[in-house]
């Protein structure tokens, strides 16, 4: 059976890319070796990681006041490591409080300095992105969660301040294009968007590095890292050789700008269907903060919730059961998503609409 994969991540990558990374499992080029047991310090690897950084940063158009930095631990690791080289004791920053990844940020920034919470949809349970709100003047940075995984929210705009914007992208890096330079730093997990798990892209503006005033471990050290072209240790190889798959996957498909198109249509036909259908309901109460990634909906009658995730199944659809805190479905649509799997959903809705309503 042909599956559809909604999974929020570790998520969907382009067959293309799939295919790719199998052959450089079993030979590497023509190398007669796999890019699982090269030397990171080989020309075959240091070609793959170059490449990535270039691609990187031709598709986001960064200038060389960023570095480029493919690290591990996660975004949850970023969680720290970006208030521990950016913010002192005693400075504040601000953070936009917009779901459960920006609550475990703000947890842990909250170790390293004053952390003042600008803005929280957390009362109603994230359903809209706060706006409208004051920022105040002098903040060390403003951290945001561009698009939240788990409850469908996505920002569409930017908040106007004087601070860098530090964000977690992990779920809609490389989706669109982005005003770079607002951003003081930006790091996304790349098991959403970009590849397998293991491996975070990490931008930094290098002017910001170099404040801390407390001793940094070497390994959670952004100027380390970038002294050493990510290669102070031995590096996620595997995760990155994908990466840069995707990341040529992106160029061939035309860029950021189409390939915020292709997303924008994509969602499109599942919200209008959302939107249309009685029996079911866009679980974001504030239309215009709908993610383009993470498609959040409940049905209208608590009843038909089962009944329509066992046709989910049965029509081979993967993971759309919504995350345990807001319940109903999550269908995951990011890049990789094909327009015909969404179809598929969207005629399995209208299927059941007719049997049901
Ligand atoms: C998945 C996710 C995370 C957690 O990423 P890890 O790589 O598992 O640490 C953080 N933030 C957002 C927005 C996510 O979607």
């Amino acid at each position: 059976m042909k599956m559809h994969n909604f999974s929020a991540g570790p998520a969907i990558l382009p067959a293309s890319v799939m295919a790719e990374a199998a052959e450089g499992v079993r030979n590497l080029n023509g190398s007669g070796l796999s890019i699982l047991e090269i030397s990171h310090r080989s020309a075959a690897f240091t070609a793959i990681i170059e490449e990535a950084e270039a691609l990187v940063r031709e598709l986001l158009n960064l200038s060389d006041a960023y570095a480029v930095l493919f690290l591990s631990g996660g975004a949850s690791t970023q969680f720290y490591q970006a208030p521990m080289n950016l913010l002192n004791d005693g400075e504040t920053a601000g953070y936009a409080d917009t779901g459960a990844w920006s609550d475990k940020a703000i947890k842990e920034a909250k170790h390293f300095g004053n952390v003042q919470v600008v803005a929280s949809s957390k009362a109603d349970n994230y359903t809209y992105i706060p706006r409208g709100y004051n920022i105040p003047a002098g903040l060390k940075y403003l951290h945001l969660t561009s698009n939240n995984t788990i409850f469908g929210t996505q920002y569409h705009w930017w908040p106007e301040t004087d601070a860098p914007l530090v964000c977690d992208m992990s779920s809609d890096m490389l989706s669109r294009p982005i005003p770079v330079e607002k951003f003081g730093l930006i790091y996304a997990g790349a098991q959403k968007n970009l590849g397998p798990a293991g491996v975070t892209l990490v931008l930094v503006r290098k002017d910001l590095l170099g404040t801390a005033k407390r001793h940094i471990p070497t390994m959670l050290d952004y100027k380390v890292h970038i002294e050493n072209g990510s290669l102070y240790n031995t590096p996620p190889a595997f995760p990155i050789y994908v990466t840069m798959l995707t990341l040529r996957w992106i160029k061939a498909m035309g860029g950021l700008t189409a390939m915020a198109a292709h997303n924008e249509a994509k969602a499109k036909v599942l919200y209008d269907e959302i939107d249309a259908n009685p029996l079911f309901r866009g679980a974001v109460t504030e239309p215009a903060d709908r993610s383009l990634m993470n498609v959040t909906f409940v049905t209208e009658q608590p009843g038909h919730e089962k009944p329509f995730l066992d046709a989910a199944k049965a029509a081979g659809l993967v993971d759309i059961k919504g995350h345990r805190s807001v319940g109903g479905f999550r269908a995951s649509i990011y890049n990789a998503m094909p327009p015909e799997s969404i179809q598929v959903l969207v005629d399995l809705m209208r299927d059941f609409a007719a049997k049901n309503g």
